[in-house]
């Protein structure tokens, strides 16, 4: 099962990621994550990382196409992985199909998890961490709007973006994602 994880801060992505790495036994290939253990091991790349994310911006597209693609052609993704961070422009996402491709391995779908923005300010308000004041939390919003867009036209267009509503309990979500999941490897079960 290879699988796109997109949905903003607060959506639940974490819970759902968590859940669904397990039950599909699929590595979980968050990028934040590889860049902060690249930071930890003073990497080169986890160098040229830290400064970036200090400042919260995206790093070059060259730098972590480059780092995700050496990630999968590693063993464990050999029977599908969850993307989680990743990718985030255009060009990501074009490089990860180019990629793919090649591989002959094409994703299975694109998870879109959909949550209002008033709920997500107030499951945000709720965490109380630094970053998470409402000013804050407003323009990460907006920024992850801005970015998402164009990815979300672009997997629209292949017919692979699959929205999911996150207002439902984290049981009934999950339930959601396995059913579409399900019917994605199993068209005939549409029926
Ligand atoms: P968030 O806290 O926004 O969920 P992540 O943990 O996914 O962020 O990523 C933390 C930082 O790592 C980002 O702010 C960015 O600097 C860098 N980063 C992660 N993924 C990418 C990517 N696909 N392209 C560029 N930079 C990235």
């Amino acid at each position: 099962m290879r699988i796109v994880f997109l949905g903003p801060p607060g959506a639940g992505k974490g819970t759902q990621s968590q859940r669904l790495i397990q039950h599909f036994r699929i590595p979980h290939l968050a990028t934040g994550d590889m860049l902060r253990e690249a930071t930890r091991q003073n990497t080169a790349v986890g160098r040229v990382a830290h400064d970036y994310m200090a400042a919260g911006r995206l790093l070059p597209d060259s730098i972590i196409i480059d780092l995700v693609c050496r990630r999968l052609k590693e063993p464990d993704c050999l029977n599908g992985y969850l993307l989680d961070g990743f990718p985030r422009t255009l060009p990501q996402a074009e490089a990860l199909d180019r990629f793919l491709t090649e591989s002959g391995s094409p994703l299975d779908a694109v998870l879109e998890l959909k949550v209002d923005e008033d709920v997500l300010l107030q499951r945000l308000a709720g965490r109380g961490r630094d970053d998470d004041r409402p000013e804050v939390i407003r323009q990460r919003l907006i920024g992850y709007r801005e970015q998402t867009k164009p990815l979300v036209e672009y997997y629209t267009t292949q017919g692979k973006l699959e929205p999911i509503d996150g207002m439902a309990t984290p049981d009934a979500v999950f339930e959601q994602i396995c059913d579409i999941l399900d019917r994605r490897r199993n068209p005939s079960s549409l029926t």
